[in-house]
């Protein structure tokens, strides 16, 4: 059975005509999903019974159910979602001054296996379906009860290593029938995926793109982000030179300081000098301590020593707001800490 929050827009109403069911009904049933948040074709009013079930033999609306949620004292909620196979991911719903923002993940685990991030622990489980990204923002706005504005997909996961799934999200995120968020408001953050970040460039969308740069120099980059190996720093900044002529966006590079590693002087003069002339913002993120990991020093301690020398750079920068900390903010903590618990389990039992 076809999951409808798989399809787009316009392959949910070809499906529905398909059925013999009048044009209008498909954007009935649209309208019961994605404005009303309704996941049941025998709880849509406006359809009959008859076609209820017609629609229910045919068609699934598949929300991951929302199993575990955590609060953290600054009002950010972290959920945990079961997917139809079973497969868990995080989403997490934050309030800023202009409303709600959802972080939501692209895959269940990662492959990139960066040093400092706990998704990539496990390895990747699978990619996510377009509707299981869709699906994330439908059922935290479901269960929280909040009008979602604004989406980043920087949870676990890597979104251009999953591509394909990734523009068929966006597109029925961003369609007026469905999510109706702008593009703007849209923002995806990828490793470095060169080639994805060229087509991303010609599809020439408002959506933000961020890159995760987190290191100046193919040696000590690669050290922390194994993905710099196949795509080297150089021709990274060269794709996003690319992307900015292309699209005439800027661009947003995440440093996460990582202390001994890449919050020095010598680094910020670097990383000033190999983005100097970009439209582009840097965006600090004290590093998140994940279990397994030990750093030399405190990951704040030398933040505002760093904001100062890009600034004097000319470097537009801003530092993180920490939201969460207190539940496991760092991208595959409460996934991880799920699979730890059933693990547990399974050992016991
Ligand atoms: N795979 C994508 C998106 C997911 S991660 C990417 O790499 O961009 C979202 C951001 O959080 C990335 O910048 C990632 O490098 C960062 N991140 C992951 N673990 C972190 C940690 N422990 N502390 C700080 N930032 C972290």
């Amino acid at each position: 059975m076809k999951n409808i929050l798989d399809m787009s827009i316009n392959e949910v109403k070809d499906a529905i005509a398909a059925v013999g069911l009048k044009g209008y009904k498909a954007d009935q049933v649209l309208d019961w999903i994605y404005r009303k948040k309704i996941f049941d074709f025998h709880e849509m009013t406006n359809i009959s019974k008859k076609d209820a079930g017609l629609l229910g033999s045919r068609f699934s609306i598949d929300i991951p159910k929302t199993t575990d949620n955590l609060r953290s004292s600054d009002g950010t909620l972290k959920y945990l979602l079961e997917l139809a196979d079973g497969n868990v991911v995080e989403s997490v719903l934050m309030e800023y001054s202009y409303g709600y923002s959802i972080c939501i993940s692209s895959q269940a685990g990662c492959r990139m296996n960066c040093s400092f991030c706990a998704s990539g622990k496990d390895g990747l489980a699978r990619n996510l379906t377009p509707g299981e990204m869709t699906g994330q923002i439908l059922a935290v706005s479901a269960a929280s009860g909040c009008e979602i504005s604004r989406v980043v997909v920087m949870g676990t996961g890597e979104p251009f290593d999953n591509y394909d799934n990734f523009i068929k999200f966006i597109e029925t995120t961003n369609d007026r029938q469905g999510l109706d968020i702008g593009q703007r408001k849209l923002t995806v953050s990828t490793c470095g995926i060169i080639p994805r970040i060229y087509d991303f460039a010609d599809y020439n969308s408002q959506v933000n793109l961020a890159i995760s740069l987190h290191g100046t120099d193919n040696e000590s980059r690669s050290r922390t982000m194994p993905v710099n190996k196949s795509y080297p720093i150089e021709k990274l900044i060269h794709a996003c030179r690319y992307y900015i002529n292309k699209t005439n966006r800027r661009l947003s590079f995440e440093y996460a300081l990582m202390p001994g590693i890449n919050d020095s002087i010598e680094k910020a003069e670097e990383l000033a000098k190999l983005l100097k002339g970009m439209l582009c913002y840097v965006n600090i993120i004290p590093v998140n301590r994940i279990d397994g990991v030990t750093y030399k020093g405190d990951p704040k301690a030398n933040v505002l020593r760093f904001y100062d020398i890009l600034g004097k750079h000319g470097i537009h920068t801003t530092v993180r707001r920490e939201l969460g900390t207190d539940i496991g903010a760092a991208c595959g903590q409460l996934r991880r800490s799920h699979a730890d618990k059933v693990q547990h389990r399974n050992r016991q039992g």
